[in-house]
């Protein structure tokens, strides 16, 4: 192929790279991918491959490639990159091709549109995204968020718009690999840790028309109303029409198995924002952000991939209502109290193949034989797992058990038609049962019967002719021939034809031998071609019971998350809880179930937690670090969102009022690694839950006000324990080692104090890990100074300075003087929190260094502070930065 540059070739690779223009392009040619220009520039660096060139001198091509087989090994490290590939194959046969073959893009692929089960993790969801901002109009109305999400691997497709704040909750809760924005959106494009690929797209691709006219012509339908949109949704359609269009784009093949687009209803689940998700460690470690280490990881003891998977979303989506969740319960109650049946069950899933996915396979066009013969074999267990399930006195087993479609029609064409070990490509054949297709097996009789065949005819030959020694032979050239040694020469018959002179023989040829050879050659070319028809006819009747197979799938999924929540509640010990809807607490010798999980059998301290409306709201928990607190708390409201999803949980007794939210918050220096001003982001979250919680809500913190000076610290920490136990009202765990919070008991009712029971055993402290009633022995920072070694007068000092800062504080009673109703300082603080910000010309004020001031340049700030004042207060923001400026401009002065 010489001249590539200006080749035929050079141009059907440009026109396709310039319909694809994101994407690495890569080129089939021949047993090969290649690359080119930039893209091969590139796929050097990111795949490592090795970058030569295409033509020499002036009109060099960059370029690089990889064997054809190794697609999904590439494929797989570009996307972990964050790329995108078009794959450029030949769509026609080579030998047939009149010039030069012709190459068509087929598909492309990126993090969010895998459908491959090597590149994809089974047992975690990969949505794909799109987000609409419908920035409020004038009138002032709220900011939506269109958002919506999809499984190309499965096919579940959903649509949702909310208020723009909810937007990081929700993509936490999604947590979609790859986003669609649009290319003209204002806003700036979301981030999620980096685990989400954002994708530019054009701005018409969101349009509502467009997006409804694709969704109608998709879905089939005149109307959305069917799948629960309204006139107003448009955000939610807009969003799920670019999806579409993106998915048309990239797939070029059927999307049929998006059968249906199911709307998401915000506030419909136990709402967990994006920063109680992180810090509760749902589905990832905060640390590393893995799933190892999670509770998703110890809650998984499913046997399926599908399970895992549905697992993952139970997780995401807790239930708030009690009916629902006691359904959940009473089943697996029930597979808790027939562990041989639990046992079996799991046995038999074990044996069921991802139906979902293969499904989608089956639908892009994608399947394998290998996907067919997983069809197979998971019909081949349903009897069995159905009959398990039948007669269960739990209503939501018999309710999963009758979405079981046994399909016996398919099952028996299916096994028939297939072999037990299928392979992965269909065109090679190799895959259909003798017996299953007559013509298939005449066609392979021939194919493999030729040996007995050539024997034959040699032995007629050799007895006909004379020649003992006379054989078949084959080669590439001729084909099949008659070999004669040269002693023979003149017994030769007749009919025989001449071909070749070898060393001593002459090679023969006979009409007959050429017809039968001729009949060999294509036998086995119609025998393959043969069964990839039958194959496509099978894979189709698949297609056609898709609905079933998928409700059926999902029936199974669900039998496998109850099963496992079983399995772990007998392996750990875990109880019922009880739901109520009163806003209560109540867990006996509770454990946290990832430590729990983790440490050696029995070593792990169980607690009670006891909280509720006349149990006390509000638990202060002190005690010195490294005591447990953080355990405890966590651990409350881990079981809580546990009976939420209708799992067991790890305790002797519970009774769990349901929650409509749970806020979890950890103080600033404890989440260092986060960057940014640490101390803003406490605040804005605290403030958040301030200002959402409600009296059904759990709030769980953990240090609030660490990260900040010690005093400011604490009366910020003193006044949001108070606005949520007078305004909110809802059970909240604080843990703290600010000690002058326990002080707090005195005056609200609702406040109770606990600690960490701590020994002291030969000069060392033991944390015993149990919750006491009480507060902490205040004295501990002194004492562990003390076992560390700092000198006895320096002990002793600060003892001294301890007890004349408390008394700065506290009444003559012993309560702190800035208790509400504790004399003039009531509200003080609450009211320095919860005011207007004070103007910012106040503390350029008082930044002021007089000293270095002469009179004249205060007259110039007095006159320029007078002018901003002026102009300014009408508008707040703009005074802000009046008062910056004048502050830059004194302390310019004053550095001078
Ligand atoms: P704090 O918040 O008081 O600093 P943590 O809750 O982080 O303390 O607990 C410190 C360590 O103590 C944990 O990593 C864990 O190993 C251990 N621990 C905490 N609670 C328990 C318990 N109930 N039983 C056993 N070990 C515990």
């Amino acid at each position: 192929m010489g001249g590539m540059s200006n080749s035929p070739m050079m141009q059907q690779y440009l026109d396709a790279k310039a319909a694809c223009p994101d994407s690495l392009l890569l080129f089939r040619m021949g047993d090969f991918y290649e690359l080119f220009f930039d893209d091969a520039k590139t796929a050097a660096t990111v795949l490592g491959l090795t970058l030569t060139s295409r033509d020499k001198g002036e009109n060099a091509v960059p370029m690089a490639g990889f064997p054809h087989h190794q697609l999904e090994n590439y494929l797989a490290k570009l996307i972990a990159a964050g790329l995108r590939g078009a794959i450029c194959d030949q769509v026609e046969d080579p030998r047939q091709a009149k010039g030069i073959v012709r190459r068509e893009v087929t598909r492309i692929v990126s993090r969010g549109t895998l459908t491959d089960d090597a590149l994809l993790d089974p047992r975690a969801s990969n949505y794909l995204a799109a987000l609409v901002c419908d920035g409020g109009d004038k009138r002032g109305e709220r900011a939506a968020v269109g958002l919506a999400w999809v499984e190309l691997s499965t096919g579940r497709f959903f649509a949702s718009q909310f208020a723009a704040e909810r937007l990081a909750d929700e993509l936490a809760r999604i947590a979609p690999v790859e986003c669609l924005v649009s290319d003209a959106a204002t806003t700036a494009a979301p981030t999620l840790d980096g685990r989400m690929t954002v994708t530019c797209r054009p701005a018409w691709a969101f349009a509502h028309r467009q997006a409804r006219d694709a969704l109608h012509k998709h879905f089939g339908t005149t109307t959305l109303e069917g799948f629960g949109f309204a006139d107003d949704d448009t955000a939610a359609v807009r969003a799920a029409g670019a999806v579409l269009d993106y998915l048309a784009e990239t797939q070029r093949t059927s999307l049929g198995h998006l059968d249906r687009l199911t709307k998401y209803r915000v506030g419909s689940t136990l709402e967990i924002d994006e920063a109680t998700r992180r810090s509760l460690e749902i589905s990832r470690t905060l640390r590393d952000g893995r799933r190892e280490g999670s509770l998703l990881a110890v809650l998984d003891r499913t046997a399926t991939a599908a399970g895992s998977r549905l697992l993952g979303e139970t997780i995401a989506n807790p239930l708030t209502d009690i009916a629902a969740i006691d359904a959940r319960l009473d089943a697996v109650a029930e597979l808790v109290a027939q562990p041989v049946l639990a046992g079996e069950l799991r046995e038999q899933l074990r044996q069921i193949h991802d139906i979902e996915r293969l499904l989608a396979r089956v639908t892009t066009g994608r399947a394998t034989p290998r996907d067919l013969s997983g069809v197979a074999r998971t019909l081949r267990v349903l009897p069995v797992l159905k009959a398990k399930l039948t007669a269960r006195s739990s209503a939501l087993l018999n309710r999963i058990e009758s979405s079981i479609d046994l399909c016996p029609e398919l099952r028996a064409k299916l096994e028939t038609a297939l072999e037990d070990d299928c392979p992965l490509v269909s065109n090679d054949g190799g895959f259909i049962r003798p017996g299953y297709s007559a013509e298939l097996d005449a066609l392979r009789e021939l194919t493999s019967g030729g040996k007995q065949w050539i024997a034959k005819y040699q032995a007629d030959e050799a007895a006909r002719s004379g020649i003992v020694s006379l054989k078949v032979g084959f080669n590439s050239v001729f084909g099949y021939y008659l070999e004669i040694t040269n002693t023979h020469r003149d017994k030769v018959p007749q009919h025989y034809i001449r071909k070749q002179t070898v060393k001593n023989a002459e090679r023969y040829i006979t009409p007959e031998l050429k017809e039968y050879e001729q009949r060999v050659l294509t036998a086995d070319e119609r025998s393959k071609s043969l069964e990839q028809q039958l194959f496509v006819e099978l894979r189709d009747l698949v297609g056609q019971q898709s609905k079933c197979l998928r409700t059926t799938a999902d029936a199974l999924a669900k039998v496998d998350v109850l099963a496992g929540f079983s399995e772990l509640a007998r392996q750990r010990g875990y109880c019922r809880p009880t739901m109520v809807t009163e806003p209560v607490l109540r867990i006996i010798e509770g454990r946290h179930p990832v430590l729990d999980a983790l440490v050696a059998d029995g070593s792990f301290v169980p607690n009670d937690v006891t909280a509720g409306p006349d149990a006390g709201l509000v638990l202060l928990i002190t005690g010195p670090n490294m005591a447990g607190k953080s355990t405890y708390i966590r651990q409350a409201a881990l079981i809580t969102l546990m009976a939420q999803l209708g799992s067991f949980v790890p305790a002797r007794e519970a009774t769990i009022g349901i929650a409509d939210r749970i806020f979890a918050r950890v103080g600033a220096s404890d989440e260092l690694s986060r960057g940014q001003s640490t101390f803003m982001v406490e605040m804005t979250e605290t403030a958040r839950i301030l200002n959402t919680a409600t009296e059904r809500s759990l709030v769980i913190l953990d240090e609030i006000g660490r990260g900040t000076s010690t005093y400011d610290g604490v009366s910020l920490a003193w006044s949001v324990v108070e606005h949520l136990h007078q305004r909110i009202g809802c059970r909240t765990l604080f843990a703290t080692h600010y000690h002058e919070l326990t002080q707090l008991e005195t005056t609200l009712p609702r406040i109770r104090n606990l600690n960490v029971a701590v020994r002291e055993w030969q000069d060392d402290l033991v944390f015993l890990h149990q919750i006491v009633a009480g507060a902490a022995d205040k004295s501990y920072g002194i004492h562990v100074a003390r076992l560390a070694g700092v000198p006895r007068t320096v002990l002793e000092r600060a003892k001294q300075i301890l007890s004349q800062l408390e008394q700065d504080h506290l009444d003559a009673r012993g309560r702190p003087k800035w208790a509400p109703g504790n004399g003039g300082r009531s509200g003080d603080l609450q009211l320095s929190l919860f005011a207007e910000p004070e103007h910012p010309l106040l503390s350029q004020i008082r930044e002021l260094d007089l000293d270095r001031l002469t009179p004249l340049e205060a007259l110039a700030l007095l006159g320029q502070w007078q002018r901003e004042l002026d102009g300014g207060e009408s508008s707040r923001r703009e005074s802000h930065k009046a008062g910056d400026a004048a502050g830059r401009a004194a302390r310019e002065l004053a550095a001078r």
